[in-house]
């Protein structure tokens, strides 16, 4: 293989605890991943190619929450190998579906889940890699959307300071003229408070978002609480849909953990 003319910036992509579905993201791309391959050295990337070129990196995308100690000592080598550090998911910018351990007791939920319940080493909760290291930009998403990566990207190798829409799902939802699916059906849709990057996908096909993106920027999440309590909606209910995927962040948990003392247990 021959060698990256020296200005080509060099990009790696690095998991923590995760499913994946983010650098499958990546490779879904294809062509548009293969085009942008030809303007950077791909140096790292294990789920793409077991050929990886050691640090540093221009930018770094890492995917995935941190569980363990080791998720923190790799994440501390990662972030002082990386010029930018992009976070890209809801593991990563959240915490993930896996911070569902953080309302519970991680040994009582090891012994019921493994045979051998002393061979996991795991940390009492998963929190988001901001929480560890200094961030540059988050991707968010469950999984992350392919044309905001591919907007991201192309921003940063031109030079510009990328920009993530802030607005609300509710916003991209009038845009395509879809139909409410809360005033329609009476679902406790998270689109008002949840971040936009996904296209509304989820009204778009008749259902209720669940907040995969996490808050947008001013979200009001208890008032929208209170207006789905009005309509009938319990608040174990709720506090589940609001302590989802991205139920770790601040709005969310603590609209979550404000619906009273039925919803502190998640089943
Ligand atoms: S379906 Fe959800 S996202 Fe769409 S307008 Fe209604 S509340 Fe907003
Ligand atoms: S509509 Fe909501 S739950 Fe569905 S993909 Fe978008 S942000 Fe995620």
């Amino acid at each position: 293989m021959s060698a990256a003319p020296a200005s080509r910036p060099r990009v790696a992509v690095f998991k923590l605890a995760s499913c994946d579905g983010c650098q499958v993201v990546f490779l879904n791309l294809e062509e548009r991943l293969l085009a942008l391959a030809g303007r950077v050295e791909i140096a790292h990337f294990l789920e793409a190619s077991s050929q990886v070129q050691p640090g540093p990196y221009d930018v770094s995308f890492v995917e995935g929450s941190v569980t363990s100690a080791r998720d923190v000592e790799r994440l501390l080598a990662i972030r002082r190998s990386s010029r930018v550090l992009v976070t890209i998911g809801a593991c990563a910018t959240a915490g993930g579906i896996q911070a569902l351990r953080n309302w519970a007791d991680v040994e009582e939920m090891a012994r019921a889940v493994y045979p051998r319940p002393e061979w996991i080493e795991a940390l009492s909760t998963s929190t988001p890699i901001a929480e560890h290291v200094k961030v540059d930009f988050e991707i968010s998403g469950c999984p992350i959307d392919g044309a905001e990566l591919v907007q991201f990207v192309t921003q940063l190798l031109a030079g510009a300071t990328p920009r993530l829409a802030e607005h609300d799902v509710c916003l991209d939802c009038k845009r395509l003229g879809r139909v409410c699916v809360v005033v329609t059906r009476g679902l406790p849709c998270l689109g008002p408070v949840t971040r936009s990057g996904c296209g509304a996908l989820c009204p778009s096909m008749r259902r209720d978002c669940y907040g995969c993106f996490g808050p947008c920027a001013g979200a009001e999440p208890r008032a929208l609480a209170h207006r789905y309590r009005t309509m009938g909606i319990p608040p174990d209910e709720l506090a589940r849909r609001f302590r989802g995927i991205t139920g770790a962040l601040g709005p969310f948990r603590e609209t979550a953990d404000g619906l009273g003392p039925d919803a502190h247990h998640p089943r």
